[in-house]
């Protein structure tokens, strides 16, 4: 690409980061290969002591896992990523390159569960330590500080009460007490939110949701610059937890059609949030698109669009949830999110099953709670498949 323009999200999404080799492919190629020829044994040893650029082994880079990373890079406005096997790995790697034992980490109180699991059991076991706050309350993250905290940690909107962090006003706290932030920005993605230019130090991805989009692979990604990704790359070239080259070519051609697909779920999840807070057998929606949204001025202002998540509760508690879930005939009832198809969730006995009845109550997850990762479907027909069990 021709660097004179600073070129917008959809141009980047189809061109940053493609290099064409001797053939001049027109479409991104995928180089299934574990390892890389040197021309002569000087070439190698600079190859391997970073001298000269240059592949060397795919646990360390490969050419198409390297585009995906440009690419992702460029629609986040991060200097430089590094690509991860799963979301996970990309948690991990983080942690792993930029803590220690006896650090101390502040995270906003509605996690994914599996970064909740790292946290609190894996991480620990390394002694590093973790406090829960509340997502939006900037001063809480200030007193949660302490001498020793070295990372703060969020996502936004939470999942699944779609709380909004405000990403500037944490990351104002985060630098005046000597922390780094990172933000997962999995449910937004770039489309519609670049924490980076908030104040945000690293983005972490699970590229498996909405970066593939169509539910086929799993990948993840930290981006930031190239002084905070270094030890999360040293961590992952030595312990080996790197995005495969098939992942990321199926990565590459997923970001391609992110803005029109991001775009196209925030136009089905608002109509269908608009609808569902006039269904009767519902209490409360909870989407950051709608003026009903708490901090629907906040949502407004950091993102571009309210995303593809829609939660909501019903009157009748869990039987009615259930009911509901048991009757829809075209969604499909997993936990999976960011697909073209749409999915429906009970998150009380699912995705947030194994945490203690206190802890979800604490946490507002109750049992006539349901969530909706809206697909790509119409939406007429999202609510015709709603109105089977509402
Ligand atoms: C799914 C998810 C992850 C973990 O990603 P995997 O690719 O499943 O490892 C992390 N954060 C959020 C917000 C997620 O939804």
């Amino acid at each position: 690409m021709n660097d004179e323009f600073e070129y917008h999200l959809e141009t980047l999404a189809v061109r940053a980061g493609q290099e064409r080799s001797q053939y001049g492919e027109h479409s991104e190629a995928l180089y299934l290969s574990s390892s890389f020829v040197a021309d002569n044994a000087a070439q190698a040893a600079a190859r391997f002591t970073g001298a000269e650029p240059g592949f060397i082994y795919s646990r360390f880079t490969n050419p198409t896992v390297t585009l995906f990373q440009d690419r992702l890079a460029a629609l986040e406005g991060g200097e430089t990523a590094v690509a991860t096997a799963s979301g996970m790995s990309a948690i991990l790697a983080l942690c792993m390159g930029h803590l220690k034992a006896g650090d101390h980490i502040v995270a906003s109180a509605g996690l994914f569960g599996a970064t909740i699991q790292l946290f609190s059991t894996w991480l620990a076991k390394f002694g590093v330590a973790v406090s829960y706050v509340p997502a939006t309350d900037p001063a809480a993250w200030d007193a949660a500080v302490r001498p020793e905290t070295k990372l703060f940690y969020l996502e936004t909107p939470s999942n699944p009460l779609t709380e909004i962090a405000d990403i500037a006003a944490i990351a104002e706290v985060a630098h005046r007490r000597g922390a780094i932030l990172a933000v997962d920005n999995c449910f937004c993605s770039p489309a519609l939110q670049r924490p980076l230019a908030l104040g945000a130090d690293l983005v972490i991805h699970s590229a498996t949701k909405y970066i593939d989009g169509q539910g086929r692979v799993l990948g993840g990604a930290v981006v930031g610059s190239k002084a905070l990704i270094e030890p999360v790359y040293l961590f992952l070239r030595t312990a080996g937890p790197t995005l495969s080259a098939f992942n990321a070519w199926v990565l590459v051609k997923g970001l391609e059609t992110l803005g029109l697909r991001m775009k196209a779920h925030c136009d089905n999840a608002l109509a269908l949030a608009r609808w569902l807070e006039a269904q009767p057998a519902v209490e409360r929606v909870y989407y950051p698109g709608l003026e009903s949204h708490p901090q629907y001025a906040l949502a407004q202002r950091q993102q571009s669009g309210g995303g593809g998540i829609v939660s909501f509760e019903l009157a009748g508690g869990q039987d009615a949830a259930w009911k509901l879930i048991d009757r829809v005939q075209l969604m499909s009832r997993t936990a999976n999110l960011g697909d073209a198809k749409t999915t429906i969730t009970h998150p009380y006995t699912t995705t947030h099953g194994r945490i203690s009845p206190e802890a979800k109550a604490a946490a507002g997850i109750r049992q006539g709670l349901v969530r909706i990762s809206v697909g790509l479907e119409h939406v007429e027909d999202l609510q015709r498949d709603l109105l089977r069990g509402l």
